[in-house]
């Protein structure tokens, strides 16, 4: 049994290092104590969370209710903890401080094991209904009771949300190939397992039920497979000098579902992997008409304008549902579902069948009229996939998809196996997803009341770090922006997002919450950004502007920094 005391070392370890390849091998030591029973947790333990995103289990404890849970469980007051924290900006450093010269001990406490201190999360995640805060403080106090100083610190972390160990998913994925065969070399089947399934904790339980059954593992129903996503070329001909013949689809401007049957049940998952089901009980009832007992595919979900004859964008065909009230937007917004990848047909794993034989099974099964195949045809030269561009951009779509006829789903990465080109890349406006880090206020008389704008950073999944690329002051409406103040306001933090490296500070951080996309005329590069930082200079946008807000995508899905150095690239290139 792996005692929670050891954990909290390894973490403060780890802490300490910045190197990739250290920080594997330090993690790899700690993941090859854990048994079989214990690993799923640890694991989910390192990424910070209970479950798979699509279980919906989130511990939603705010700081002002870990306060009270120190205070009780320390014997200093209230007021004590916020000024201590007010000093230190860190809730675990400030656990740890008060815990060192505790006033009082509980009387009997046990050592916890890894098993113990993940339960009693659950517990505490799990708490709802009336007087369920009480009951969270209550569970936390009783762990805390049995904690030491360093390992309160890491609970403490987890309950806020923010225990940053700076741990990205492939650093995860090395370690744990590290721990059971000395090497990397399981990495590749461990990453693709969990790109098939999105759960980090059930992966690595297989993987230690039975390290030799990981390279066989396949897709599965009510397991959403990481979405396969798409890179981007600026012209028809850079895409067919790299596709040859292709594919060309339709690119809607939808709403991303993954839906799973398996003989009368139905799950839908958004791209975030968030479960949709109970959003479109009018897709599920024509999914359950599918034939086909058990499938997994993929599709765009858009409501048709009668009135102008086309479609109506995203945000309004989700406004529209939330405003209207499910079952009657049902009615008077009636969605379509441009089927456009099968993954899972009757038992057997899609994914790496090439993309015509997929798209084979989609035509044959979805014929409409709701669920139906998504616009394609094949061509041959640059000038035909410019014609199927166009006829995309009359008919009021944002531009099309093309797709490389051998190619497997490539579950979780943008390969070239499908290229996008938008109506915008031709010109010198480009969009990239960010997340909100923290906010300005305004200048001048009325500063303290106005909105200043925001910074934004991008993800470095290789070292699982947040890196700021613009500060943007323009873009939404006035009423826009005074809303969205308001939505920053309540997650005002004290202290910088833990995963965030910066050399520039708003006047108040947030948790990277808020995805937005932003629009800018080019990249240059910068002291004052972070992103892809070398030799004092990030990547940053140019006359950034916000474009919209991003519901649809979780903070680890926003632009990455290799895609922000690629459009440099791709930016430079088109200038040459
Ligand atoms: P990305 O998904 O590449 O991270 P994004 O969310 O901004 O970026 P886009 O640039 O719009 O998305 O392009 C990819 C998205 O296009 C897919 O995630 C999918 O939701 C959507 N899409 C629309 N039509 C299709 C289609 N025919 N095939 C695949 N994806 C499609």
């Amino acid at each position: 049994m792996l005692a929670f005391s050891d954990v909290a070392a390894v973490f403060e370890e780890i802490e300490k290092r910045s190197g990739r390849l250290e920080m594997t091998d330090v993690l790899a030591t700690l993941l090859k104590r854990a048994d079989k029973g214990e690993i799923g947790k640890l694991v989910y333990i390192i990424q910070g969370i209970l479950a798979p995103p699509y279980e919906g289990i989130d511990l939603g404890m705010g700081e002002r209710f870990a306060i009270e849970a120190i205070a009780s469980a320390s014997g200093y007051t209230k007021a004590q903890v916020e000024s201590s924290y007010k000093k230190s900006g860190d809730l675990g450093d400030t656990v740890e401080e008060l815990f060192g010269k505790r006033k009082q001990t509980a009387l009997s406490t046990s050592e916890m094991d890894v098993g113990y201190v993940y339960d009693a999360m659950l517990k505490i995640a799990k708490a709802s209904g009336t007087g369920s805060q009480e009951q969270k403080i209550k569970y936390l106090v009783e762990v805390l009771n049995n904690s030491n100083p360093l390992e309160a610190r890491y609970i403490v972390r987890f309950v806020i949300g923010s225990l940053r160990l700076g741990v990205g998913d492939p650093t995860i994925l090395d370690a744990l190939s590290v721990a059971k065969s000395g090497d990397r070399s399981l990495r590749e089947p461990l990453e693709r397992a969990y790109n098939v399934c999105a759960d980090m904790g059930y992966v690595a339980r297989m993987f230690y039920d039975k390290p030799e059954s990981i390279s066989g593992f396949h897709v599965q129903p009510f397991k959403p497979l990481m979405p396969a996503l798409a890179e981007r070329e600026n012209t028809p001909k850079a895409i067919t000098e790299r596709l040859g013949k292709c594919a060309v689809e339709m690119k809607y401007d939808g709403f991303r579902l993954q839906c799973h049957k398996k003989g009368d049940k139905v799950e839908l998952y958004s791209r975030k992997l968030e479960k949709m089901t109970s959003m479109f009980p009018d897709l599920v009832a024509e999914m359950k008409k599918v034939k086909a007992k058990e499938i997994i595919f993929e599709g765009e979900a858009l409501a048709f304008d009668k009135q102008k004859d086309r479609y109506f964008p995203f945000q309004q065909t989700m406004h529209r549902r939330r405003k209207h009230g499910i079952e009657a937007a049902s009615k008077e917004y009636p969605l379509d579902l441009f089927v456009f990848d099968i993954l899972y047909l009757e038992g057997k794993d899609m994914t790496n069948e090439p993309y015509e034989k997929r798209r084979g099974e989609v035509e044959r099964l979805f014929k409409g009229p709701v669920l139906l195949p998504s616009g394609m045809k094949m061509v041959k030269s640059a000038g035909e996939l410019s014609k199927q561009f166009k006829d995309a951009l009359a008919k009021g779509l944002e531009g099309i998809i093309a797709k490389d006829l051998s190619a497997p789903y490539t579950a979780g990465k943008r390969k070239f196996a499908w290229i996008k080109l938008k109506k915008s890349y031709g010109k010198a406006v480009d969009t990239i997803d960010a997340v909100v880090v923290g906010y300005y206020l305004g200048q001048g008389a009325r500063a303290e009341f106005e909105f200043g704008g925001i910074l934004a950073a991008v993800y470095n999944p290789e070292r699982g770090r947040l890196e700021t690329v613009a500060r943007i002051g323009s873009g939404f409406s006035e009423d826009e922006m005074k809303s969205f103040k308001e939505n920053l306001e309540k997650i005002k933090t004290k202290q910088a997002p833990g995963l965030l490296d910066y050399n520039v500070e708003p006047d108040f951080w947030v948790e990277p919450k808020y995805v937005v996309e932003i629009a800018f005329d080019d990249i240059t590069k910068s002291p004052m950004h972070t992103c892809g930082l070398k030799e004092g200079k990030g990547y940053a946008l140019r006359f950034p502007r916000l474009v919209r807000l991003r519901t649809d995508k979780a903070m680890k899905e926003i632009t990455t920094t290799e895609e922000v150095v690629d459009m440099y690239e791709l930016q430079r290139s088109r200038s040459a």
